[in-house]
């Protein structure tokens, strides 16, 4: 249920209608717009009656969410919400970039790969210290060692960093050096990593589980923001479809109907949803013209000696001839790079 209060209404008015919202047991998420605060009421709500509350001061109008999700959809928050990670706006008129290497490999790797992809024009350098690999003998990735290299490599480039936390026991160790934690596409109805994470004060990319439907993925945003999290960035990273000859297929649709539901901020991986670097530019150019908030793109300064996700990863220069196209489409949808 949302309670809309009326425009401007006084301070004291808020707070007596969450004050008895509270005493009757109810969570209270307040979204406070430019001259509106809308009140998102979670709990029993089918034992109110909204007539009640609409007789109170300052209330405008009590709404039933009829959807399952409740704070992330635009009943709640009718305006697009924006997440700041170290400076960098995500949801808001630019289109933010976040590229790097699948996962961090050693020092001149990360060094490298960020100077050149910060030179480009990207934001947020992206890098794995946790992997989940489909295989127990692949590379697992390099823990925190790796993230003191990716937290390096971003501030002498001047980038947020973004980087997936698998588990619980993870989180507080990547805190100091990630400014952006990934939930990745196996983790996304890993529901105690979401809670979890509802309990920090950082954002959270939260990638679309392969096999997941729109709904059941507003749904895991659900459980971070329920904890007190609002700051969740959406990632479209392709779904199973029956088609084989690419990685995953991208389900480009999902950034217009996220967009129309929700308030989230929706970004897209080209990289993971066609696992080939040949089609990487040409989604990424889809991407942005369906009018996806940012994008997120595996780069790597020398791809064949990846340890991980080689053959998708970009090398440096089609990464910058690609942001050189991007600067052309996006001023068609009305945005800046
Ligand atoms: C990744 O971004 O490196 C990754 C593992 O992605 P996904 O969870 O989408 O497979
Ligand atoms: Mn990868």
């Amino acid at each position: 249920m949302v309670i809309v209060m009326q425009k401007h209404t006084a301070e004291a008015n808020i707070e007596h209608v969450t004050a008895e919202l509270v005493r009757r047991g109810f969570d209270v998420h307040r979204s406070t717009g430019s001259d509106q605060t809308i009140l998102g009421v979670v709990g029993k709500v089918d034992t109110i009656d909204t007539r009640e509350f609409e007789l109170f001061d300052g209330v405008q109008e009590v709404v039933r969410v009829s959807e399952p999700y409740k704070l992330s959809s635009r009943t709640f928050r009718p305006q697009k919400s924006v997440v700041t990670a170290r400076g960098v706006e995500i949801g808001g008129g630019r289109v933010v970039v976040m590229a790097g290497p699948c996962t961090i490999e050693g020092e001149e790797q990360v060094f490298e790969t960020a100077r050149r992809v910060a030179r480009a024009g990207a934001r947020v350098l992206r890098g794995g210290a946790y992997k989940p690999r489909t295989s127990p003998y692949a590379f697992q990735g390099m823990g925190v060692e790796g993230l003191k290299l990716l937290r390096a490599a971003a501030d002498e480039t001047n980038m947020a960093t973004v980087s997936e936390v698998m588990e619980i026991s993870q989180i507080e160790g990547m805190l100091p050096y990630v400014d952006i934690l990934q939930v990745g596409a196996r983790n996304m109805q890993n529901f105690n990593l979401l809670s979890a994470l509802g309990q920090i004060r950082k954002p959270i990319l939260l990638k679309r589980g392969m096999s997941a439907t729109i709904q059941e993925w507003l749904l895991a945003s659900e459980y971070v923001m329920s904890g007190g999290n609002y700051d969740v960035i959406l990632c479209e990273r392709g779904i199973r479809t029956f088609e084989t000859y690419t990685r995953n297929t991208l389900d480009i649709s999902a950034i217009p109907v996220i967009d129309k539901l929700s308030h989230l901020p929706i970004i897209a991986d080209p990289s993971h949803a066609v696992g080939r670097r040949d089609k990487v530019m040409p989604l990424a150019r889809a991407i942005v013209a369906a009018g996806a908030d940012g994008l997120l793109i595996e780069v790597h300064h020398d791809p064949e000696k990846a340890v991980c996700d080689g053959p998708q990863s970009l090398y440096p220069d089609q990464f910058t001839r690609l942001m050189d196209e991007l600067r052309i489409i996006v001023p068609a949808v009305g945005r800046t790079l």
